[in-house]
């Protein structure tokens, strides 16, 4: 650890990655007793501990197998019902100190195209992502002594203040490199949302092989400790996350499970997101030297299951580095949130054209899997019954953190998420989407609310339905 971050963490910080705790956790095998024991436990929504992921971890049987998905299915309805969250990425500058052998934008990769936005070319990408219906954004940067929390807090305050017609991004999500307290109050203090941070590797040997010494990333705790910086600082929607395919899946699992628990008993927050990105191809990266541990589609369906079992409160992310019909898949038994639409060339959204016949892979940090363009993941959502959702309510009203935490235990979430749900799609529907996918949101519309129950909160959706539809009315929620 450098004398830097040494000072910086917080305090009585420590590696909670037991290593050896988790080895030895993940070599027990569980009877068939337990494992039913701990499959009831999640069912009343528990988070479950360390010992029990890992007994769910090695339940190899078939017959457990199906038991977790079935759970994960019933708890992805009763905690979150049948809506998606949708959002897309803003790359606003690659360049990086670092040297991630798995990233297209690592310092030693010189056929990266170098470029960071002006504010002006801000201001026209988010535009353009504005004219496709979107709403929420997480801000991407490379890590750089120029992306100061200042110029990030510059950033997001640029995004909240473009406008198209009536519609204005209303989250700004950032994934940048972990910041101090100080850092992390300048952004706070700009109105972001979540601040993504991915340990990318909670394996401590494999961490150090792949994040070259002398760079800042090198720095394991510096990173473990920095969800823990952002919540003292009052950035109480964090996001973890693991980049699947470097080291053992389960024990990935494990890491992230542990870092939700300890999270929560400091300071009764858990992680507001989980992300797991599996390793996908990048320019200057060659995949079979880094992808060592490669999860196949089985296994990655499995953890995302497991996940939802261990941390029912905790909203998932599978983004378009899958392809299609895995995104399609997993949406059912446990993901919240998925990003569509998306352009992940710095400048994309403007220069790049259609993402379906050109991805850039020197301007971008990876290459998509899924590259339908947002109205099309629109109407498949649609067509497979779930409520696509722009809604950004929570944080908007202070429900964040443990207050949202106290929200969503008690199932307040379904009350209002539904109806700011149905009414954030209306919005699309009638600003943003093609004839055919308006045909069947209509539909899906009308479905939802007959199955509200009868009192006044219908009447309320009724009426702001109503006025989406036939007013300029914009930005109606609970
Ligand atoms: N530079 C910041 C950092 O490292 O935290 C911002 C994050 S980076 C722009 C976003 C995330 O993309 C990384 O945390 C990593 O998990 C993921 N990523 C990097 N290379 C990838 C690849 N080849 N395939 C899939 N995901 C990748
Ligand atoms: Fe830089 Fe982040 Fe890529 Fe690492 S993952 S090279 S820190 S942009």
């Amino acid at each position: 650890m450098n004398q830097l971050s040494a000072n910086q963490l917080i305090k009585g910080a420590r590696d909670f990655v037991n290593e050896p705790l988790f080895e030895s956790l993940l070599n027990q095998k569980t009877d068939a007793g337990r494992i039913r024991e701990i499959i009831a436990k999640s069912k009343n929504k528990e988070a479950l501990t360390l010992e029990e992921t890992a007994a769910l971890l090695n339940a190899d049987e078939p017959e457990f197998i199906e038991q977790i998905f079935d759970t994960a299915r019933q708890l992805k309805k009763d905690v979150y019902g049948n809506r998606i969250v949708l959002f897309a990425p803003i790359y606003i500058g690659n360049y990086c100190t670092n040297d991630c052998t798995y990233c297209g934008f690592r310092r030693s990769n010189h056929e990266a195209v170098r470029r960071t936005l002006t504010t002006a070319e801000l201001h026209e990408q988010i535009l353009n992502m504005l004219k496709m219906g979107h709403k929420r954004t997480i801000a991407v940067f490379g890590e750089h002594p120029a992306y100061s929390p200042e110029y990030i807090a510059e950033c997001v305050r640029q995004i909240y203040s473009v406008q198209y017609k009536n519609s204005s991004i209303r989250r700004v999500n950032i994934n940048a490199a972990p910041l101090d307290h100080e850092g992390y109050r300048i952004v706070k203090e700009a109105g972001i949302g979540t601040y993504q941070v991915f340990q990318e590797t909670y394996h401590h040997e494999t961490y150090a092989k792949i994040h070259p010494a002398g760079t800042r990333k090198a720095d394991y705790m510096w990173r473990l400790d920095s969800p823990a910086r952002a919540i003292e600082s009052g950035c109480d929607d964090v996001g973890i996350g693991v980049l699947f395919g470097l080291a053992n899946w389960k024990f990935e699992v494990l890491g992230l499970v542990a870092h939700a628990i300890e999270l929560m008993s400091r300071y009764r927050i858990g992680p507001h997101t989980i992300s797991f990105p599996r390793l996908r191809p990048a320019s200057g990266v060659s995949l079979p030297e880094v992808a060592l541990h490669d999860v196949c589609d089985d296994d990655f369906l499995r953890l995302i299951a497991i996940l939802r079992l261990s941390v029912p409160y905790t909203g998932l992310i599978v983004t378009a580095r899958e392809p299609a019909p895995i995104r399609d898949k997993v949406l059912g038994f446990g993901v919240s949130q998925i990003d569509a639409g998306c352009r992940i060339e710095v400048g994309g959204y403007v220069e790049s054209g259609d993402a379906q016949t050109q991805q850039v892979l020197e301007k971008a940090q990876f290459e998509l899997g899924d590259v339908r363009p947002l109205d099309e993941v629109i109407r498949q959502l649609l067509e497979n019954g779930y409520i696509p959702s722009f809604c950004t309510a929570c944080y908007r009203l202070g429900r964040t953190g443990e207050v949202f935490m106290e929200y969503a235990k008690p199932g307040f979430i379904q009350n209002m998420c539904t109806p700011n749900a149905l009414v954030t799609l209306q919005e699309y529907l009638v600003d943003f989407s093609s004839p055919e996918t308006r045909t069947v949101g209509e539909a899906l519309i009308q479905r939802e609310v007959a199955m509200l129950p009868e009192n006044k909160q219908r009447t309320v959706v009724l009426d702001r339905l109503e006025r989406v539809r036939n007013s300029a009315e914009r930005d109606l929620y609970f």
